[in-house]
């Protein structure tokens, strides 16, 4: 926990969020400025500010992010479809909020 960070404090509840998954170790929201009809952040409860913070030990939380992806792509019917997973990572990468998170897009025909 880090109480500077946006997204400690959405998984603590002190900020409003609209959750679609949580377990032990993972909560799942909508993103707030959707850019797709179907646009989640999965996080992990734990704070790493990027990837590369994640030691080499703890890397099974991106497994456990992924089968929730899985899950989160069928229940929000894009699984077929088809849909993006990124995480932006420092600067260059485009992130702007440093607490790790994946992005899930879809809905809509992406351009590359
Ligand atoms: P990134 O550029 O990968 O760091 O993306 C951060 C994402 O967090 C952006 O897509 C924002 O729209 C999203 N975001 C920022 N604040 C909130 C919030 N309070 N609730 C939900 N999503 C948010
Ligand atoms: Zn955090």
């Amino acid at each position: 926990m880090n109480s500077d960070c946006l997204f400690c404090k959405i998984i603590k509840g002190e900020i409003p969020s609209d959750k679609v998954y949580e377990d032990d170790t993972l909560y799942a929201f909508k993103d707030i400025h959707p850019k797709a009809p179907v646009h989640l952040l999965i996080v992990p409860k734990k704070h790493y500010p990027t990837l590369n913070d994640i030691p080499d030990n703890e890397m099974g939380i991106i497994a456990d992010i992924h089968v929730a992806i899985k899950k989160l792509a069928l229940e929000f019917g894009v699984a077929e479809s088809g849909y993006r997973v990124l995480a932006n990572t420092n600067k260059e990468g485009g992130q702007v909020v440093f607490h790790v998170h994946y992005h899930l897009i879809g809905g809509r025909q992406l351009r590359a």
